[in-house]
């Protein structure tokens, strides 16, 4: 860690709990131990009237006092036992806080767990009290029946005697009725027990074994060979879902635990499902533990506490999980690495992947990337030979890829189509209501900024300076985000003359009105964030679903992770447009990634399954490659736009978004920013050269909740050029003491603002 010579101040915590982390007492530092004091080391310094001795934390370095200075006392040693967990952790915070800017009190809010105390918790569990054979007898009745959730219970307890009551009605959407009915019937007693500690307990039959693969061997003993060597690389495991990447991460962590070493596994909690829980539970036993948003901070902090003391030894969790505080961490898995969710949206804006690289070199562990899509930011580094790439073949096992029609929405039109669904879509849809299998309908919605695209051609309302599309404002005309450019909103499409220039507004809404009026009948479920404001309510309508409660599922993207519906034997993507024009440079990424998630939806059980694409743009490189599951070929297109615009991952780009109460204040302080920008521009002749500035502008979003919004970018080839522009932003700020306005920096944004 570089730390600036001329700091000769120090922040110190003297009571390092999370109560006290926002009061650190400044400290002088001496000149014979300017050298030794660093973020996360542990110090004696004089505390209180009496000036007792106390140790504390060292956890901010900076070169103005804030007292005068003959005020402050000064450090008196450095404690010798060396680097804690606790002064481990100080420095990610202290990083965070320099890579993506923040305060140190955010940053260490972030790493540090909140100190909880833990009440007594009763923890359900389901047991099985007939025997296998019986068993059967029941699931072959609930078949016949077709009560698929009982099936899916009595599939689960057939391989596990003893099952977490959560882990039924969450991961496998079972109702707790049918639970009762089972229970009923005799099949399984629900039991309370007190100790909520093991989640799992697992009685059953040993786990069965696969045989790996020459492939999955390779990837297995490569990474394992460098860590034995003291090498501890990056590497990106690239396959499709059910390639076997989980099977990978299981060899590489058994072999790190026989080691005597802890793993940390991050998976998107939508994409986290029960079978996969289970593999590692049958793994690892209760040295495993999962953090989610269902424990209470109570329950979150006894897990950090028991990785501490050495009691588990896997930890699988979304982000936040990357912090646990392990004695002696060997590897850190990041699997959907792709995953807009890895980049925290509250400062510090830090991203999962680049963290988890940054604690892994610190303690010396190997960082293992896995994804059916990469972001292109991976698959750089990877190309670039920063990572160590491994490539895996097609599925295991035997469910093919669906076939993928692509259907022109324009021709639609033409043909005198004027309905949501197309005459392919709804053909397909058609024969699987006849068949009695299921549909999903997906609508992309997210993100979207009012683009304005003409019905007859698809002619999209573009910036003439820059490759994104126009957003239209209520006041009827379109600016580009980007460099402000804007126009008049025209009244007939510039190409071809229609009159069916409009902002694509479809919602999930429409679109189940349309089901029931061109399919009377049918039975519809909805999800989108009207429809769910409660996890309860998500897992409510998956459930319902997962039960054959209805025929389809219409949704956005919530709609396309990680579950698994066998009988879903066609997926519809309604508009692919939608997400491909938001303003946003990694629109066509998302929407790659969108498409073949979507795909991948189709046909998981036995029966094949189909796709169908609607689009106005089938010629769009990030729509053909999807429908052709080819992922280098995506890769290749995007990466050349990337280089021509210089976005990231070809250089970094650093947003700065200032939040006002009052637009006036909003563009003077971005104006001033800009201003110190310019400065440092000119003052750094040969860095400033390859800086390029675009903005300030107002926000896609220009307001909200009535706080004004503004966004400065910078894009630099060189990350570090970034920070120092940030440090001197936050700088200018902390002289001001802003009143009703604050600033946020967001290094290589996931979204733009
Ligand atoms: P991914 O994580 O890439 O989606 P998984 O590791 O979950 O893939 O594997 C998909 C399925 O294939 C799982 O049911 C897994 O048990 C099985 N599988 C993985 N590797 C093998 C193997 N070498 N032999 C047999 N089955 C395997
Ligand atoms: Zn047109
Ligand atoms: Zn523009």
């Amino acid at each position: 860690m570089v730390i600036d010579m001329a700091e000769r101040y120090a922040d110190v915590i003297i009571d390092i709990s999370h109560e006290k982390v926002d009061r650190p007492f400044q400290y002088k530092i001496p000149e014979e131990l300017s050298q030794a004091i660093f973020p996360g080391v542990r110090v004696h310094v004089p505390f209180g009237k009496g000036n007792t001795d106390r140790i504390g934390y060292v956890v901010d370095l900076s070169d103005c006092p804030d007292y005068p200075v003959e005020k402050l006392k000064t450090i008196t040693a450095v404690d010798d036992k060396g680097m804690t967990v606790e002064g481990s952790q100080i420095q990610v915070a202290y990083w965070l806080k320099r890579q993506y800017g923040s305060t140190m009190f955010a940053a260490l809010k972030t790493v540090l767990p909140a100190k909880q105390k833990l009440r007594q918790l009763e923890r359900k569990k389901v047991v099985r009290c007939i025997s296998p054979k019986m068993l059967e007898a029941v699931q072959q009745q609930c078949i016949k029946k077709r009560q698929v959730a009982k099936v899916r219970v009595i599939e689960a307890l057939m391989e596990e005697e003893v099952l977490p009551y959560e882990l039924l009605r969450q991961k496998l959407n079972v109702p707790s009725s049918t639970l009762q009915a089972l229970e009923k019937q005799g099949c399984l007693r629900i039991e309370t027990e007190n100790l909520y500690r093991n989640p799992v307990k697992l009685t059953g039959q040993e786990e069965k074994r696969v045989r790996l693969s020459d492939a999955q061997r390779g990837i297995i003993d490569g990474v394992l060979r460098d860590y034995r060597e003291g090498q501890n690389g990056t590497y990106l495991v690239h396959g499709v879902t059910g390639s076997g990447k989980t099977e990978v991460y299981l060899g590489i962590i058994e072999q790190m635990v026989g080691m005597g070493k802890q793993a940390i596994v991050l998976i998107p909690e939508i994409a986290l499902t029960y079978q996969t829980l289970l593999r590692f539970y049958k793994r690892f036993g209760e040295r495993v533990s999962v953090i989610n948003s269902t424990l209470s901070k109570g329950e979150k902090y006894d897990q950090v506490r028991r990785a501490k003391n050495g009691e588990i030894d896997v930890i699988i969790g979304p982000r936040s999980a990357l912090f646990t505080p392990f004695p002696n961490l060997g590897v850190i898995v990041v699997d959907e690495e792709h995953e807009g969710s890895y980049k925290s949206e509250s400062m510090p804006k830090y991203h999962a992947r680049e963290t988890a690289i940054m604690i892994a070199s610190m303690q010396h562990a190997s960082v293992v990337l896995g994804s059916a899509t990469p972001s292109v930011e991976a698959y750089y580094r990877a190309r670039k030979g920063e990572y160590r790439l491994f490539e895996m073949a097609g599925r295991h096992g035997s469910s093919a890829l669906p076939k993928v029609y692509t259907v022109d929405l324009r021709e639609e039109l033409k043909q005198g189509n004027r309905s949501v669904f197309s005459r392919k879509l709804r053909e397909l849809m058609e024969q699987r209501l006849q068949a009695g299998e299921q549909i999903m309908l997906f609508l992309n919605r997210r993100g979207y900024a009012g683009f304005v695209s003409c019905r007859a051609c698809g002619h999209v309302m573009k910036c003439p300076h820059c490759d994104v599309s126009l957003s239209e404002h209520r006041n009827g005309m379109l600016i580009c985000h980007y460099c402000g450019y804007e126009e008049r909103r025209p009244a007939n499409c510039p190409e071809c003359g229609s009159k069916y220039l409009m902002g694509f507004k479809a919602g999930t809404e429409q679109i189940e009105t349309a089901l029931h009026k061109e399919f009377p009948g049918v039975r519809v479920l909805r999800m989108d964030a009207d429809t769910t404001g409660t996890k309860e309510s998500y897992e409510k309508i998956l459930s319902a679903f997962a039960n054959e409660k209805a025929d389809i599922l219409v949704g956005t993207q919530m709609i396309v992770k990680g579950h698994d519906f066998p009988n879903v034997t066609l997926v519809g993507v309604l508009a692919a447009d939608l997400s491909l024009n938001q303003n946003d440079y990694r629109a066509g990424e998302r929407t790659f990634q969108l498409l073949t998630q979507a795909a991948g939806r189709a046909g998981r059980g036995d029966k094949p399954g189909e796709v169908v694409i609607q689009t106005y743009q089938p010629e769009h490189y990030s729509i053909v490659h999807a429908a052709n599951q080819d992922y280098i070929g995506f890769y290749e297109e995007e990466i050349a736009y990337r280089d021509l615009m210089r976005y990231p991952p070809i250089e970094h780009m650093l947003a700065v978004l200032v939040i006002s109460r009052v637009q006036e204040d909003g563009m003077a302080l971005s104006g001033e920013m800009t201003n110190i920008v310019n400065r440092w521009r000119v003052n750094h002749a040969d860095a400033g050269r390859k800086l390029q500035i675009i903005g300030p502008t107002e926000a896609s979003v220009g307001r909200i909740n009535d706080w004004y919004r503004h966004i400065l970018y910078m894009k630099h080839e060189d990350y570090q050029a970034l920070v120092a522009i940030k440090d001197e932003l936050e700088l200018y700020c902390k002289d001001k003491e802003l009143k009703n306005q604050s600033v946020q920096y967001d290094f290589d944004p996931v979204h733009t603002y």
